[in-house]
């Protein structure tokens, strides 16, 4: 499959008063068209930094140091605003954690779809009625011209989450850039929420890069995966392969941590220590006080790039685990 999104060398900071956050340190990815690419690390790992930054979206005191990112042709990191407005919602989607935050609470869902439409496409409002009924029939929302008449504040969490979706994939983009967008809800939502996210990316062929915190959502979905850590991705592989053997010590320390459905009594092991400061990286592995597998050489330079130990796995550490193996 053809790539659709390249990232390359993308480095990031926030500075405060006092401080320089390097937010992300050097991160390579390549989205292919149909792909499900899942981003799982710990809080603060960088993981929403990474999709803000795809789309220009940082806050004010954030700033892009380096990297290109490379989409239909143009690096998105010199783009002038135009060409980001043009790819904004139309060819690069967004759907973030909390619905709520997403929907504005004044306008009625049929109102902010039809609007989307209409900054896009010149189609008369009856047109874009009908595209927003259209969408909302498509997340299997029930009664979309009720839905369309209602405000945000009278549905549920999951029907607001389908209707991002509705409002994400209308125009019918190359890429979805999903923030954590189960994490506010229940289980079965949750279940019901991947799901569609699968179905969508099998109907068009739409890439998905997935955040998340959680391994099991990237099991559930994901074909590949890019685990973060401390602002870089420290490996990369497909689902199946990562699960049977992480390389990093990091992946298998998030793997011994999770909870699991088929082996309920397991102990879990949290992993001990917490990532480091941000402001305060130097010059050895920023896993090293959490890593079971140190060896001298971490302990003097900063880990390595990414290697390829397969044809679907990269790992960017100087001890992986099953060498050989
Ligand atoms: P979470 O799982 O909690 O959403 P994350 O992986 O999405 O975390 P980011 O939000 O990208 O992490 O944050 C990466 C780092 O940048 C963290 O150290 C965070 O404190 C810092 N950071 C994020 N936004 C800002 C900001 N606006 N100003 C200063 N520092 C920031
Ligand atoms: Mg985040």
């Amino acid at each position: 499959m053809a790539d659709v999104l390249r990232i390359e060398g993308l480095s990031v900071s926030y500075r405060d008063r006092e401080r320089t956050v390097r937010a992300l340190g050097g991160v390579d990815l390549t989205l292919r068209a149909g792909q499900i690419l899942g981003i799982v690390g710990e809080s603060g790992c960088g993981k929403s930094t990474l999709a803000h930054s795809v789309l220009q979206l940082l806050p004010a005191n954030g700033r892009i140091e380096g990297g290109r990112v490379f989409f239909e042709g143009a690096d998105l990191t010199r783009s002038d605003g135009e060409t980001l407005r043009s790819v904004r919602g139309r060819r690069i989607a967004m759907i973030f954690q909390d619905p709520v935050s997403g929907l504005n609470p004044v306008l009625t869902i049929g109102r902010q779809i039809e609007e989307m439409i209409r900054t896009h496409v010149s189609v008369s409002k009856s047109e874009a009625r009908r595209l927003a009924l259209e969408a909302l029939h498509a997340q299997g929302l029930p009664d979309p011209s009720r839905v369309a008449d209602a405000y945000p504040y009278q549905l549920s969490g999951g029907m607001c989450q389908r209707v991002m979706i509705a409002i994400a994939t209308v125009m019918q983009p190359a890429i979805i850039i999903a923030d954590e967008p189960t994490s506010a809800l229940d289980v079965t939502m949750q279940a019901a929420i991947l799901q569609e996210l699968r179905d969508l990316r099998t109907r068009t062929g739409m890439a998905v890069l997935l955040i998340t915190h959680d391994l099991g959502v990237i099991a559930n979905i994901a074909d590949d995966v890019a685990v973060m850590y401390a602002g870089r991705i420290v490996e990369e592989a497909n689902v199946r392969e990562l699960f049977a053997r992480p390389r990093h010590p990091y992946t298998a320390a998030l793997m011994a941590a999770r909870p699991r459905l088929d082996d309920p009594g397991r102990k879990l092991a949290p992993i001990h220590g917490a990532p480091p400061d941000l402001s305060e990286l130097t010059g050895k592995c920023a896993f090293l006080d959490r890593c079971a597998k140190a060896v001298s050489q971490c302990r003097t330079e900063l880990w390595p790039d990414l290697e390829r130990t397969s044809d679907n796995q990269r790992v960017a550490c100087f001890n992986p685990m099953y060498v050989g193996a």
